[in-house]
């Protein structure tokens, strides 16, 4: 079985095992470091949507490949780079400060789009990571809500990886964020960017529905040296 039908197994399983319908996760396959032909691979393989963090790794794949894939942005952002960011991609899962928002919002509407985003939360208020801390996400959302050219769609989370608690505390922890703040500010939050290789069971356990997944399908990377 290829690395893809596994993943695709293990999500049906975890779907059972929540009662939840297959169709309500969405599969990024997060092809980061693969080559073109890996890529290929997985489409021939019936997988649709991919997940890129750089954009300048990511042009040539999306410009060589089939136009009716579904391209996810999952890195870091930077300011200088959002231009081309929504340019090429629909989903935005890594919007990490109000800044950004905005600037997403101004471009797409020059651009005449409406990206998708996900706002990242750092939970744990890691010092290397990106994302709004609870208390900050509190404070701009009813901003945040009102920018006109894109759709926030949900949260998003990277767990900490180095910690005594447990990857779906930190999942569990999200969804209530993110029900709370429905109710909060009476807006609707559908979706939750969470789970990864090693961890994307426990995420649809707790609610997923967009989960990214890399070395699980196409085995490990080779980065790059820089
Ligand atoms: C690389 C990456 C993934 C995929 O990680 P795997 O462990 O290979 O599944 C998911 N999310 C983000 C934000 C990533 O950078």
């Amino acid at each position: 079985m290829s690395g893809l039908d596994q993943v695709n197994h293990e999500i049906s399983r975890a779907c059972d095992a929540a009662a939840r319908a297959v169709s309500s996760v969405r599969l990024i396959a997060v092809s980061k470091f693969q080559t073109v032909d890996a890529i290929r691979e997985a489409i021939d393989a019936g997988q649709k949507c991919f997940g890129e963090s750089r954009v300048q790794e990511a042009e040539p794949k999306i410009a060589e490949l089939p136009d009716d894939l579904e391209w996810d942005f999952i890195g870091r952002i930077q300011s200088n780079k959002i231009r081309r960011i929504v340019e090429h991609f629909g989903v935005i899962h890594s919007v990490a400060s109000e800044a950004h928002a905005r600037a997403i919002s101004r471009v797409a509407g020059e651009l005449g789009r409406r990206p998708q985003i996900f706002l990242q939360v750092n939970q744990a208020d890691e010092a290397s990571k990106d994302g709004f801390s609870t208390h900050r996400l509190v404070e701009v959302l009813p901003e945040l809500l009102e920018l006109p050219h894109l759709e926030i769609v949900g949260l998003m989370v990277i767990p900490p990886i180095e910690s005594e608690t447990e990857t779906s505390h930190w999942f569990s922890e999200l969804r209530e964020l993110r029900d709370q703040l429905e109710v909060q500010f009476a807006c609707r939050l559908p979706r939750l960017s969470m789970g990864m290789s090693a961890d994307f069971s426990e995420a649809i356990g707790a609610a997923a529905t967009d989960i990214r997944v890399g070395s699980a399908i196409f085995g490990g990377r080779e980065r790059p040296v820089p």
